[in-house]
C-alpha cells in the first residue's frame, strides 16, 4: 500500500462528470480519506436535524451551500484526520472556499499536493445525471442508461435501495450548471495559475482513467516529498 500521509489531492469538474465514483475507487487504493461535502450534507439532511433541513433547502433550489457553513464542516473533518492524506471531492467550489482551503491546510501544516480537473461533454453530463441512481445505505452509483443495478431498485453491494437524488430533475441539473460555470470554474484558475492542474478526459473505460489519475498522484506527491 502506498502512504501518501500529509497529500492533499482536490477532485474537480462538472456535477455528473464523476468525481465521486473516481475518488471512492482511488482512495481505498491509496488509504487516502475521500472526503465528500455532499455526501456529508445528506447525511445531515437524513438525520433529520434544523441545520439538515437548512441544507435541504439550498440542495432543492439548485444552489450552493454558504461557504461559512462549508469551510466550517470540512474543517472539522479534517481537524480529525492527523495526517492522512486526503482526497476532497466537491470542495472548493469558490474561490471563497479556496483561499479558506489554504488557511486552514496552513494551520494545519499542510497544502495542496494537486488538482484533477476531470471533463467530458455537456450531453454525457446531462445523461448521468437524469439517470443517476444513488443507494440509500452505502451511496454507491447506478445508472438507468449504463449501468442498472442487478435487482431494479436494490444495491448489489448491500442491498440498500437505490433512488434517484432529489436534485437530479433537468431543472435542477440546468441551475447547477449554471452555479457551476459562474462561482465553480474560477477555482480551476485559481490553482492552474500555482501549476497544480492535470486534467483528463472521462469518456474513457474508467479503470483506465482510474489507473492514469492514480500514476498522477504518486507521480506529485513523490516530486513534493522530495523537494526540501
Ligand atoms: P454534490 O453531491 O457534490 O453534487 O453536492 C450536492 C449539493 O450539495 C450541491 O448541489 C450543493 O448544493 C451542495 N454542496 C456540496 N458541496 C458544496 C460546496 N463545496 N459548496 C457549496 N455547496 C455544496
Amino acid at each position: 500500500m502506498d502512504c501518501l500521509e500529509n497529500a492533499v489531492f482536490l477532485f474537480l469538474g462538472l456535477p455528473g462528470v464523476g468525481k465521486g465514483t473516481l475518488a471512492s475507487m482511488i482512495a481505498p487504493e491509496l488509504d487516502l480519506e475521500h472526503i465528500s461535502t455532499g455526501d456529508l450534507f445528506r447525511t445531515e439532511i437524513k438525520s433529520g436535524s434544523a441545520l439538515g433541513e437548512k441544507l435541504q433547502d439550498s440542495i432543492d433550489k439548485g444552489e450552493l451551500v454558504s461557504d461559512q457553513l462549508v469551510n466550517q464542516v470540512v474543517k472539522n473533518k479534517i481537524s480529525g484526520l492527523g495526517n492522512k492524506g486526503i482526497i476532497l471531492d466537491g470542495f472548493p467550489r469558490t474561490i471563497e472556499q479556496a483561499k479558506s482551503l489554504d488557511q486552514m491546510l496552513s494551520d494545519f501544516g499542510r497544502s495542496v499536493s494537486l488538482l484533477i480537473y476531470l471533463e467530458t461533454t455537456k450531453e454525457i453530463i446531462k445523461k448521468r445525471l437524469l439517470g443517476r441512481l444513488v443507494c440509500e445505505n452505502c451511496a454507491e452509483n447506478f445508472n438507468e442508461y449504463f449501468k442498472q443495478p442487478k435487482v431494479a431498485g436494490v444495491c448489489d453491494f448491500c442491498q440498500g435501495k437505490v433512488s434517484k437524488r432529489t436534485d437530479d430533475t433537468a431543472e435542477l441539473i440546468e441551475q447547477r450548471l449554471l452555479q457551476y460555470q459562474m462561482k465553480t470554474a474560477p477555482v480551476k484558475d485559481y490553482y492552474q495559475h500555482r501549476g497544480l492542474v492535470v486534467e483528463f478526459n472521462v469518456e474513457k473505460n474508467s479503470e483506465q482513467v482510474k489507473s492514469t489519475i492514480i500514476e498522477a498522484l504518486k507521480r506529485s506527491f513523490q516530486k513534493e516529498t522530495f523537494v526540501v
